[in-house]
């Protein structure tokens, strides 16, 4: 039986104003998995307008109060996982796998949101007068307008909202069309359960033809004080210029174009399944996959030859396998755009080691590349597929200078069995994350998580998330 979900608008389930409602489609089956509400610019209003009413209760709410709801909420999430498994599969083919490492990351980043309820929120100030007292408080800013996509559901829903409620705001959520349910509404349901009062998080899901204009509407609204979306550099750049037009600030976690840096004094069997791993979980559609394989020439024959074994096998098909690591792509239309980028360069002289071919439906096969040159739209486009570049250099020089050979900058694994090195090269890397010794993904809710150059700016994480969805003001105390 398909699943319907209206909007969710100071608490209540309600219908779009005008009834329309927009299909969510299972991409492993091709059925219509379930049917949300499709909002238009009246329903981001009415969720603006909830989100406004509620917010100054909400950031009178005890801070201690604010945090057993978040603790509640993450335990909640955790008694849930089974039911994220099946909604993240049916909603973008995500698999058992990366469904449970969403469950297990999504409520750690809830934890970590109550654990910054109780952190100091100001400083005292020198004060030109004797006597005076001058303090500089951080406070919540109001509503926030949160963006999340599908690729990393649970994660990154509850990342777009975690921080801005636990700071005292309230949100308006905006989740992906290609997972309403497990980006939002599902994630709103276990808040609310926890008890989250009504209007605190509002989601608002719509149709894809209308994103453009729900989410203008959206961030042009003046009670709205801050946004935040993790999403493409394309459409980052449409949100950040809605957002500096009406002079907003932005949080802005776009795409990348990672790579993996193996030294050549690099554990070969740790380096083989590093990079397995950074290249192909959740079938190479996370933000921090690894794109590009840069190996050093000294051993890039043993670790080629190993790497495609192990490619070759790694098990593809049904997300719902407990063993599937190569699930379905989030649509057959993902799937047709990874493959006309393996073609291209293909067509222009690139060889495919393992993999290539179509996709079938929205599974296309695990795939690397080597001879991939500048002229091919795969050396700086961002493959977000199970598909990734091998090349070679001769010295850290050149490693370096080809990691930062791209608009992005998100993130970089370096691979070393020698600490001093592997850091020396990750201060050259122009990226906002650097993991030395590992590859390139990697998310931990107490870190600063965000990019440079077109891969984004702010951050979300830490006491850096917090500056993020608070402002502060300073407040003095004169003497008689
Ligand atoms: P997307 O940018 O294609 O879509 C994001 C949302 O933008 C959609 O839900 C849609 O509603 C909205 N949108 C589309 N057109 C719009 C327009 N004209 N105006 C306003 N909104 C519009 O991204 P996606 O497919 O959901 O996610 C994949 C991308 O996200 C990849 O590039 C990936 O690297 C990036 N990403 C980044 C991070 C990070 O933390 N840096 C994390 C995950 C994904």
């Amino acid at each position: 039986m398909t699943i319907h979900r209206d909007l969710l608008i100071a608490g209540d389930d309600v219908p779009a104003a005008d009834g329309r409602t927009v299909d969510d489609v299972n991409p492993f089956t091709g059925e219509v998995f379930a049917t949300v509400a499709a909002a238009g610019p009246k329903d981001v209003t009415r969720a603006v307008d909830a989100a406004d009413a509620a917010f100054p209760d909400w950031a009178a709410v005890s801070p201690f109060a604010r945090r057993k709801l978040l603790l509640d909420a993450a335990d909640l999430l955790d008694q849930r996982a089974e039911q994220a498994v099946e909604l993240m599969a049916g909603e973008a083919g995500g698999t058992a796998r990366w469904a449970r490492f969403n469950v297990f990351l999504a409520a750690n980043i809830l934890r970590e949101a109550a654990a910054s309820v109780t952190a100091p929120r100001g400083e005292v100030l020198a004060a030109q007068e004797e006597g005076a007292l001058g303090l500089a408080v951080r406070e919540p800013v109001g509503v926030v307008a949160a963006f999340a996509p599908w690729n990393a559901p649970l994660i990154l829903g509850t990342r777009a909202f975690a921080t801005p409620i636990a700071a005292g705001n309230t949100v308006v959520l905006k989740p992906s069309e290609d997972a309403p349910l497990a980006s939002g509404l599902f994630l709103a349901d276990v808040l609310r359960d926890a008890g989250l009062p009504a209007g605190v998080l509002n989601v608002v899901t719509n149709d894809p033809r209308d994103a453009a204009e729900v989410a203008e509407t959206l961030i042009a609204d003046p009670r709205v004080r801050v946004v935040n979306f993790t999403g493409s550099t394309e459409v980052g750049r449409i949100i950040g210029t809605h957002a500096a037009r009406h002079l907003k600030p932005a949080v802005l976690e776009l795409g990348g174009k990672n790579a993996i840096i193996v030294l050549d004094d690099a554990d070969l069997d740790h380096a083989v399944n590093a990079a397995a791993f950074g290249v192909f979980m959740n079938s190479g559609q996370i933000c921090m996959s690894g794109d590009r394989l840069l190996v050093h020439e000294k051993i890039a024959d043993e670790f080629t030859a190993r790497f495609v074994t192990k490619v070759a096998s790694l098990p593809a098909g049904d997300p719902a396998d407990p063993e599937t690591v190569i699930g379905p792509l989030v649509n057959t239309r993902s799937a047709q755009r990874v493959a006309a980028l393996v073609r291209d360069a293909r067509d222009k002289g690139a060889t495919v080691l393992t993999g290539g071919g179509e996709p079938d439906g929205a599974l296309h096969p695990a795939t690397v590349l080597t001879g991939v040159t500048p002229e091919m739209d795969l050396h700086y486009g961002e493959a977000f597929g199970p598909v990734c570049v091998l090349e070679t250099f001769a010295s850290d020089d050149e490693a370096v200078a080809k990691a930062n050979d791209t608009e992005h900058g998100l993130t970089c694994g370096i691979i070393t069995e020698n600490g001093t090195r592997g850091l020396t090269v990750a201060r050259r890397v122009r990226t906002g994350i650097v993991h030395v010794n590992d590859q390139s993904v990697g998310d931990e809710p107490q870190a600063p998580f965000g990019g440079v150059k077109s891969s984004g700016y702010g951050r979300f994480g830490g006491r850096w998330g917090v500056e993020a969805f608070t402002t502060t003001r300073w407040i003095t105390l004169a003497t008689t």
